[in-house]
């Protein structure tokens, strides 16, 4: 096996598979240690982040299934285990769950882009430029027509919410957001980079069964934490990149939230001021936004 696991957080993505069948089941995570263990044993052992330990053979936990085939994507720096037998506890969620995340070296990212395209919208025309990451996820950057002259152009990094953006729900934020953002840079100048990691990053599966526990009373964030996720999975490579090929310096950053402001600091990116997306609640997302407010640190 030839495989470099020097990741950002030592965590090696693992699929697990069930024998005889396609269905990818859920993803587990491996450090080298687990990963040794799995080579050496023919037994799976997973990294569990949660509990910050390697579930070992012999641990009544369910978590060990007998490797039956191993594949390794050096490319992806992803691995699919192929096992004999599936339990869901390692991810909590008591239903077949499905997940996929790639760690991609930061050093070597590169995103495929596409050309630029002009795209005509009820908010305004825009340009627009798609970016693919090595997990096969595709992001988009959607340009005012005078961006590119724009000193400080507002920016607003929006996370997918098919859900909210194409279906409208009221649960939560996110389309009023998108349109004020879209709105704003239509008039003001500036880009809208929509950012395809659903649900905070749990991917669509998991967010509806988090809708799920939410129907039976949990909140946003506990829901999450009760499939075994975080309460927010986002990581943020894909939108450096697509900033620095953009070639932004200083920004007016439309958001609420303080991880992103984070972020873009991060990045070297000046943030010359803060606009909110505050927008108007509804009695289905009043509670969403309260949750995001005491526990997530949102600026509402
Ligand atoms: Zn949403």
């Amino acid at each position: 096996m030839n495989i470099d696991f020097r990741k950002l957080n030592g965590l090696v993505p693992v699929i697990t598979q069930e024998y005889g069948t396609n269905e990818i089941l859920m993803l587990g995570f491996m450090n080298q240690e687990a990963l040794d263990l799995t080579v050496e044993t023919n037994i799976v052992h997973y990294f569990s982040r949660s509990k910050n330990r390697i579930w070992k053979k012999g641990e009544s936990s369910g978590h060990i299934q007998k490797l039956i085939d191993l594949k390794v994507d050096c490319d992806n720096d992803t691995m699919l285990a192929v096992v004999e037998q599936v339990g869901n506890s390692a991810c909590h969620t008591g239903e077949k769950s499905c997940f996929f995340k790639s760690y991609i070296k930061s050093d070597k990212l590169k995103l495929i882009t596409s050309k630029v395209a002009n795209l005509p919208t009820k908010y305004g025309d825009f340009d627009v430029k798609a970016y693919k990451d090595a997990s096969g996820k595709e992001h988009l950057a959607i340009m005012s027509k005078d961006f590119k002259n724009k000193k400080t152009p507002y920016v607003r990094v929006h996370s997918e919410c098919l859900t909210g953006d194409s279906v409208g729900s009221l649960k939560c934020d996110c389309n009023k957001q998108l349109v004020l953002s879209l709105e704003t840079i239509a008039k003001e100048g500036g880009l809208v980079i929509y950012h395809r990691q659903e649900g905070r990053n749990i991917g669509l599966v998991n967010k509806i069964n988090a809708y799920h526990l939410q129907d039976q009373g949990y909140n946003t964030v506990e829901a999450n934490v009760k499939l075994g996720f975080k309460a927010d999975e986002r990581e943020y490579s894909a939108v450096k990149y697509i900033l620095n090929d953009l070639n932004i310096k200083e920004i007016n950053l439309i958001t609420n939230n303080p991880r992103k402001i984070k972020f873009v600091e991060s990045c070297g990116i000046k943030i010359a001021q803060r606009t909110p997306a505050i927008t108007k609640r509804n009695p289905h997302n009043e509670n969403y936004l309260n949750v995001k407010k005491e526990q997530l640190g949102h600026i509402l």
